[in-house]
């Protein structure tokens, strides 16, 4: 069940308690202040890289100044996605409608609203009031129709950017009770106005990006995770368990989101090209020491290294999370290598290069 979502209106106490009723009323999973947004409604994905198109509605296109508005959202989600979210692109002629005037279904203190009945072959509709239109609160300006912006007016590209958001899946975000954290979302129950922060951000906040990342997975196994998320990873280790004393050893790693229902769609997935470090213990000893940085491998997920094994020892991968992104550290398993007593390495083959000279002993 999805309904029309009332989005904006004047931050007043009103809003309060109908934010409240929204969540209550659209189902979606209870969300912490400032975690990722919540669902709207069940959720329903788009496909991953959907492109959904839209017109303007034949009974009420929005007048040029708007019309651009629009189509900037539309690219700005596109641009900030970070995920393979669906984008919304505006066609000659599609069935999905984007309308402007008075004959709206929005309530009654909504600016605009959206309805994605139909996700994920269609949507319903998307609204938006007139310019100068009077509410009980007041009379509705649109920053882009004023010849010189005043102050408490909305602008349309961030206004539509909620929007979209919502037609992608995103419900309102929760934000601390002081609202420190409101510029981490620009999917919000109450748009702010003219000249308060965030009036004019164009482009998704962190915790709108973590939703669409846990839903429809990152583009790349090297984008940034959200830092609005703190998931857990695994790095597992690969390699020989004994080498000739002089011998090389090639350590590989796996590094991946742990898999957890939580992570969603993000559970079990590869992270390339992070900071992975090799560390070694010499038997005996209690302290690590860092050999060296385990570069990336050709497949997504994996690294590799490879060393010189003089004695016997314990090595284990580590993986630093940046602070850039939401993820936490991980530690390998501990693979000991044994060096072979007395064995010097292979030098030289025979004409016939598969037969390689062994030393005796080994
Ligand atoms: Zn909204």
């Amino acid at each position: 069940m999805t309904t029309r979502l009332s989005s904006k209106g004047r931050r007043a106490a009103l809003a309060m308690s109908a934010a409240l009723l929204a969540t209550v009323a659209l189902g979606g999973p209870a969300a912490l202040a400032h975690g990722p947004d919540p669902l709207l409604g069940s959720g329903t994905r788009w496909a991953r890289d959907q492109v959904v198109p839209y017109q303007w509605d034949p009974n009420g296109p929005p007048p040029a100044w708007a019309a651009a508005e629009i189509d900037a959202a539309a690219d700005d989600i596109e641009r900030t996605i970070n995920s393979r979210a669906a984008t919304f692109t505006r066609v000659a002629s599609s069935g999905n409608r984007i309308y402007y005037g008075i004959l709206v279904p929005c309530s009654s203190y909504g600016i605009a609203c959206m309805d994605r009945s139909g996700a994920p072959d269609s949507f319903t509709g998307m609204w938006f009031r007139p310019h100068n239109y009077p509410f009980d609160w007041g009379t509705l300006k649109w920053c882009q129709a004023m010849a010189t912006m005043a102050n408490g007016c909305y602008d349309v590209e961030n206004v539509a950017l909620d929007e979209f958001g919502h037609m992608e899946l995103l419900g309102h975000h929760v934000n601390y009770s002081d609202e420190r954290d409101f510029s981490d979302s620009v999917v919000q129950f109450a748009a702010r106005n003219r000249p308060k922060e965030g009036w004019n951000q164009h482009f998704l906040g962190r915790c709108d990006v973590a939703r669409l990342q846990l839903e429809y997975s990152l583009q790349s196994s090297s984008d940034h995770v959200s830092t609005c998320l703190n998931l857990a990873t695994t790095l597992a280790i690969g390699g020989p368990t004994s080498v000739a004393t002089g011998g090389s050893a090639r350590i590989t790693g796996t590094l991946k989101i742990a898999v957890a229902s939580a992570a969603r769609e993000l559970s079990g997935d590869n992270l390339s090209g992070r900071s992975v470090t090799l560390q070694r213990r010499a038997l005996g000893s209690t302290s690590w020491s860092t050999v060296g940085t385990v570069p990336p491998s050709a497949t997504a997920g994996t690294y590799g290294l490879t060393i010189a094994i003089s004695s016997t020892a314990d090595y284990r991968l580590v993986f630093d999370a940046s602070v850039t992104e939401g993820l936490i550290d991980a530690t390998s398993a501990t693979l000991r290598i044994t060096a072979s007593s007395g064995c010097t390495a292979a030098t030289g083959t025979t004409r016939k290069v598969q037969e390689q000279i062994v030393p005796p002993g080994c």
